[in-house]
């Protein structure tokens, strides 16, 4: 591997790194307001509770001062008693006394239903209190907690920052643009090559680009993410000994456009199957399906190798589109397949 292109891999990680710990650290004002607002709530709780008791309070006060006015017009009443001249003035007159004596009755029950209420208001009050008295511990504590959680994670970035700095100033400055342009539109820049794939975007390398990767004489990109692409043998060994065995268990299938086949190029799918390696080709202008080879005990990438080395990478949603159209693939997706190649 190039000297740049492991700086990069490290270079990549601490980067990555460095975003992850920003991200974290922009986030702990949210975690802090959403920590307070759970005391808001708390301490809401014990307003409305003493808001509610001194409503009762002026309710209260209210039903007294009405017992007051009422005694005061049943005295007025007694002292007219004196001037009264017949029984109906005299009738008329206990009527108004029974009846003020009446409403005052009426405001005492009130009175006693309030004081009922305050009393459990004082009850909710009291808990309202005991809660948010809990409750602000816990917050501190957790506040802390985030601080403390991002004065680490600050450290952590500032560490980041340096090392990233120093591994900058050892690369090359195109190829340094290269990848900030690429980690800024891709989230990563560069990516390891493993199975004859691109780990990023899981295409199938050509044999040739293949090799130009783990020859690593020039910085190579994916044909199809664009991102530098890089080859540590170490990580491959598992991968050439399933391959010399020619045992594939998991299906791997890949869809590509061969130009050397059909009439005018050919849409090929390749499977790599339980030991097998199986090429099915539809010809790119009609559709239809003008091959098919089945190889046992072999793996696509050598027995084809001469299809695939001009071949490029199409991009297939469907599973198993060639069992489905075993004769002649329909036009919407030879149309699909067609936009997919360069001057279509
Ligand atoms: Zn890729």
């Amino acid at each position: 591997m190039p000297t740049d292109l492991e700086k990069l891999v490290e270079l990549q990680g601490v980067d990555l790194e460095l975003a992850r710990l920003n991200a974290k650290l922009a986030a702990i004002p949210k975690t802090i307001a959403r920590i307070d607002a759970k005391l808001a709530n708390a301490r809401k709780r014990v307003e409305d509770a003493r808001a509610s008791i001194k409503a009762a309070d002026t309710a209260k006060r209210q039903h007294e001062q009405e017992i007051q006015s009422l005694n005061e017009r049943i005295l007025k009443f007694r002292g007219q008693s004196s001037s009264i001249k017949n029984n109906e003035q005299y009738k008329a007159l206990l009527s108004e006394i029974a009846h003020a004596e009446g409403e005052i009755t009426g405001h005492e029950e009130k009175i006693l239903e309030v004081m009922l209420t305050v009393d459990s208001l004082q009850a909710q009050l009291a808990t309202a209190e005991a809660a948010l008295k809990t409750e602000t511990v816990e917050v501190e504590r957790l506040k802390a907690e985030a601080e403390k959680a991002g004065e680490a994670d600050r450290a952590a970035a500032a560490k980041a920052q340096a090392r990233s700095r120093t591994l900058r100033k050892g690369v090359d400055e195109t190829l340094l643009a290269t990848y900030d342009r690429i980690l800024k539109s891709r989230g990563y820049a560069v990516a390891e090559v493993l199975e004859h794939r691109c780990t990023a975007c899981q295409f199938m390398l050509r044999p040739q680009v293949l090799s130009n990767v783990r020859a690593a004489l020039e910085v190579i990109h994916c044909d199809s993410c664009g991102r530098l692409l890089y080859y540590l043998p170490e990580h491959n060994v598992k991968t050439s000994a399933v391959n010399l065995t020619g045992i594939a268990h998991q299906a791997e299938r890949e869809w590509m456009f061969v130009p050397s086949m059909g009439t005018n190029g050919a849409f090929v799918v390749f499977i790599n199957h339980k030991g097998n390696a199986t090429m099915k080709a539809y010809d790119a202008t009609t559709g239809e399906a003008i091959a098919r080879r089945v190889e046992k005990n072999a793996i696509c990438q050598s027995i084809f190798a001469n299809e695939i080395r001009d071949a490029r990478n199409l991009f297939v949603d469907e599973a198993n589109l060639e069992d489905k159209y075993k004769d002649q693939l329909p036009p919407e997706v030879l149309d699909d397949l067609r936009h997919q190649l360069p001057n279509a």
